[in-house]
């Protein structure tokens, strides 16, 4: 336990000449422990971190500035006529009543020159109290910040509570068989007999670039409920409003959209740390596919891109540069990587071209009403579905190299994209340039007949997200946007390692509303 600043404040005001020397070495042990932690925690700056700078993630627009949580203005949401729980008292004075404090609701965001939802200065409610009190949870200190010396809870004076709705599990496994809690937890403080008095107060991750959303268990909704919302929104595909009437009819739950918003991005920002784990084994991964499709932020053409490795699913939304791809997969990957044609991807040297899209392009070809194109589209037809049976057939025996066998009739079908290189017909133009453009990526699979013909493991990725987009038109914040593929690659990766994710996301919540780190997604089951 180290020392907070209520007890710093009390420190300095006493004699310290007075302690006893075994409670001033153990007071002398905490304070280093705290100053060697306070350096590294000031020395953990992006310049020291351990990624190279060319990681620098892909979607820090640089021409948008950086707003950190400003705890002043969330102190200012505190209901008026309440007290702020983090004013500062003197020791010895009486504690005063106990001051039940609604927790913050969401902050206007500075950033957005119209923001939906509530406007600022609107009346609003964070919760309007159906369910009587379960329970009251005691956070009595156990121990003095100085001494040691064990704290009964007969010494706990509260000074600050708050209401919290959590779910809990019936039967004890994941989360099957849900209950509502409504449990009032009171923070407060105990003295010692040694004159200091020890104070306990919700835990608070400190504020991350970025983020203007709190995170910390100063909040009326539970990590699992939290984690329930960010199912309904996105597995579900539920819409704020929807999400608040399932909340009340089912669990008679009544919050505001605009709570059910702050939790969704709180969410996001707790999972944020594990982005980091999840880009360093997708950049070791032997073998990726990518893909993307647009995405709307509030009227703004963004993409959704995704990673996709046998054990991680990589999300990022952001503009369609190289830049983005370069960051996420590094300068160096080594593995090999399936994509799309779009030129951005060409930079990568063991590079793999669907087939499922040069197939449909052909058939395009021979389907149209140009003799050319006709004669193009059914010659690059017939010999990708005849090559497409050799690599399917390779595959049954020994490990084989098709190349050599294959040698006279790529280097025909060279020529014959080479003709139509310059062809009038935009689309026969088009796909002979494409052959030619990617033309080792497109025909190495050939000489390792066990690599994907298809990109379909990451268009399937993605599908799930694109009815998201046509039903809720997109995100409305880049704090949404950053959340939203914060939270489908945890959910997706937790899926694709076959563990339930909802259960994680809340113990994740949990951990970082206390300030500390995300606990690791389990490895593949
Ligand atoms: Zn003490």
């Amino acid at each position: 336990m180290y020392l907070s600043d209520f007890d710093l404040q009390q420190l300095e005001a006493r004699n310290l000449a007075k302690l006893p020397v075994a409670e001033k070495n153990r007071l002398l042990e905490k304070m280093l422990g705290d100053l060697i932690e306070a350096r590294e925690r000031l020395a953990a700056n992006s310049s020291t971190s351990s990624r190279p700078p060319s990681s620098d993630p892909p979607w820090s627009d640089p021409r948008s500035e950086a707003k950190p949580e400003e705890s002043a203005t969330e102190e200012a949401t505190v209901g008026a006529g309440e007290t702020s729980p983090d004013e500062p008292g003197p020791a010895a004075m009486p504690p005063d009543p106990v001051v039940m404090v609604a927790p913050p609701d969401d902050k206007p965001e500075a950033t957005a020159p119209k923001k939906p939802g509530r406007q600022p200065g609107a009346p609003g409610h964070s919760r309007i109290l159906t369910l009587a009190v379960t329970d009251t949870v005691l956070h009595a200190p156990t121990q003095c910040a100085v001494c040691d010396r064990p704290l009964g809870d007969e010494a706990f004076m509260a000074r600050t509570g708050l209401y919290v709705l959590e779910l809990v599990a019936g039967d004890g496994q994941g989360l099957r068989g849900l209950k509502v809690r409504h449990d009032k937890h009171l923070y407060g403080e105990s003295a010692c007999v040694c004159g200091h008095v020890t104070r306990t107060e919700p835990g608070r991750c400190p504020s991350e670039p970025l983020w203007q959303v709190s995170l910390s268990e100063w909040s009326l909704v539970g990590p699992h409920l939290v984690s329930l919302m960010v199912c309904l929104s996105l597995r579900m595909r539920l819409s704020r409003r929807s999400i608040q009437e399932f909340l009340h009819d089912w669990l008679g739950v009544r919050l505001s959209t605009s709570t059910i918003n702050r939790c969704l991005h709180e969410a996001g920002r707790a999972v944020e740390p594990l982005e980091e784990r999840l880009v360093d084994e997708v950049r070791q991964a032997s073998l990726a596919y990518a893909d993307e499709t647009s995405w709307k932020e509030w009227g703004k053409l963004l993409w959704l891109w995704v990673i996709s490795t046998s054990t991680v699913s990589l999300y990022l939304i952001g503009y369609r540069s190289a830049e983005l791809i370069t960051n996420a997969l590094g300068g160096n990957f080594a593995g090999w990587l399936m994509t799309d044609g779009y030129k951005v991807y060409r930079q990568f040297r063991q590079r793999l071209r669907c087939w499922a899209h040069l197939v449909r392009k052909a058939q395009g070809l021979k389907e149209s009403l140009t003799g050319e194109a006709r004669l193009f589209g059914e010659a690059s037809h017939a010999l990708l579905t005849e090559l497409m049976a050799a690599v399917y057939q390779a595959r049954e025996g020994p490990p084989t190299s098709l190349a050599d066998r294959y040698r006279a009739r790529l280097e025909d079908f060279r020529n014959l994209c080479e003709q139509h290189r310059h062809s009038r017909h935009e689309k026969t133009r088009a796909l002979a340039c494409e052959f030619l453009n990617d033309w080792e990526a497109v025909w190495i699979v050939l000489a390792h007949p066990y690599l994907p013909l298809t990109n379909n493991e990451a268009e399937r990725a993605l599908r799930h997200w694109v009815i998201l987009r046509r039903i809720t038109q997109g995100t409305r914040t880049e704090q949404g946007s950053r959340a939203l593929a914060l939270l489908i690659s945890v959910i997706e990766t937790c899926r694709k390692r076959k563990h339930l994710p909802w259960p994680y996301l809340a113990q994740v919540i949990a951990e970082r509303r206390k300030g500390n780190p995300a606990p690791p997604i389990l490895a593949a089951a």
